[in-house]
């Protein structure tokens, strides 16, 4: 079954993947993009192949990475970290996500999550055997997701102990504001809660939009892990490199989890990546232009097929409530879609607690080429 919280069953991602490539449906579906990133990244890592860089790394990561990191947030967020004692690498946001949730979240305490939120938080939580407790993001008038600063208070209790927060926002494009992110701080100050940021979309932000780290804010820096990776900042999703920065005391109980779960990962990959942290800004800043104008594009397509999509400020993600269709359940409809049309989509239900929460809005992607796009869209013109 396809798995919706429990963490047992298979991720929707490889289930519209593997229904994509039998029925050969355009992938809107899982993200990640179907062009490679910048040139000199990846011809860095096959010269640290072919220079040996192929046995283990040290289990905190290479030091040229953990140093790249660390100047990049000071640069770019004017937060500093010491490389030694406060940056760890992980095998993607994933580990490090699932780690920290391991390292800070005992059996039956409960983590703040933003529903909807990505389908790895639900099953990290049960390994940690934590309880989720959910904050519902709904749309304003202008089609734009937030959430009740009520309902974040309703949400806390003195089992709290973890606030997740994922923003650039997968699946709803939502960039938390500043007077969001205030209220969060101020949540987490009030409630001695360890706040896990998921900043993988950090750098892919569109019309503007800024993204702040809550880690910023007044008090927040010694209560914070902040989790970013390559594989949406450089179009390298596969390379699995990501890490968390924090306070040492918040970092050392993740390293010593993440040490009997990988230990490490990806030597020349790593390499890799410290050096395009270093000199591919603008490369990034052009993919980000490059996926702002793909948005633009799928919303287009989308708009042509009767759909009114949500506002998206970042991420590779683009939803719509499909009821203009004749439908209701995004579900079926995106088993469905690759064999009426040939397109494949992700229903947002799965990530929501209860999926009738989310049942008729369906998720796109388009961090793929325009063409494709244009494709795709061509293909769902066939719907009306
Ligand atoms: N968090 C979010 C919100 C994501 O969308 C993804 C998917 N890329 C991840 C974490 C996982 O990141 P990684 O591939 O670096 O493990
Ligand atoms: N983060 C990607 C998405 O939301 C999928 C990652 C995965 O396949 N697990 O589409």
């Amino acid at each position: 079954p396809t798995d919706t919280g429990s963490g047992s069953g298979t991720t929707i991602f490889t289930e519209m993947t593997a229904l994509a490539q039998r029925t050969g449906a355009v992938n809107l579906g899982q993200g990640f993009p179907d062009t490679d990133g910048p040139p000199a990244m990846l011809e860095a890592a096959r010269t640290a192949i072919a220079a040996g860089a192929n046995q283990y790394p040290p289990l905190a990561g290479l030091p040229e990475l953990r140093e790249a990191i660390v100047a990049q947030r000071a640069l770019r967020y004017g937060t500093h970290y010491d490389p030694d004692t406060e940056v760890l690498v992980t095998t993607g946001a994933t580990e490090a996500l699932a780690a920290a949730l391991l390292a800070h979240c005992a059996p039956d305490d409960e983590v703040i999550v933003f529903e909807p939120y990505y389908d790895s938080y639900a099953a990290s939580i049960a390994l940690a055997r934590g309880r989720r407790r959910v904050v519902p993001m709904r749309p304003d008038a202008t089609g734009r997701f937030g959430f009740d600063p009520d309902d974040l208070s309703a949400a806390v209790s003195r089992r709290s102990r973890v606030l997740l927060l994922n923003s650039p926002h997968n699946p709803t494009g939502t960039i938390f504001n500043a007077e969001e992110l205030a209220a969060i701080a101020t949540c987490c100050r009030r409630n001695d809660l360890v706040a896990v940021t998921d900043e993988v979309y950090e750098y892919l932000t569109y019309d503007g939009a800024v993204h702040t780290p809550l880690a910023t804010l007044p008090g927040m820096r010694e209560r914070t892990l902040s989790v970013s990776s390559a594989g949406k900042t450089f179009s390298a999703t596969g390379w699995k490199v990501g890490w968390v920065c924090g306070p040492a005391h918040l970092v050392e109980p993740v390293r010593r989890v993440k040490q009997y779960l990988t230990f490490a990962s990806g030597t020349a990959f790593q390499v890799a990546v410290a050096q395009a942290l270093a000199t591919q800004q603008p490369w990034v800043r052009a993919q980000a232009a490059r996926l702002q104008a793909n948005r633009d594009r799928l919303r287009t397509g989308l708009v042509a097929t009767g759909l009114t999509p949500y506002v998206c400020q970042g991420t590779y993600f683009l939803q719509a409530d499909i009821r203009p269709l004749g439908v209701a359940d995004g579900i079926r409809f995106c088993r469905e879609l690759p064999h009426r049309v040939g397109v494949a989509a992700i229903p947002s239900a799965v990530f929501y607690d209860d999926p009738a929460d989310g049942l008729p809005i369906v998720r796109f992607v388009f961090c793929k080429e325009p063409q494709v796009l244009d494709e795709a869209a061509r293909r769902l013109a066939d719907l009306t």
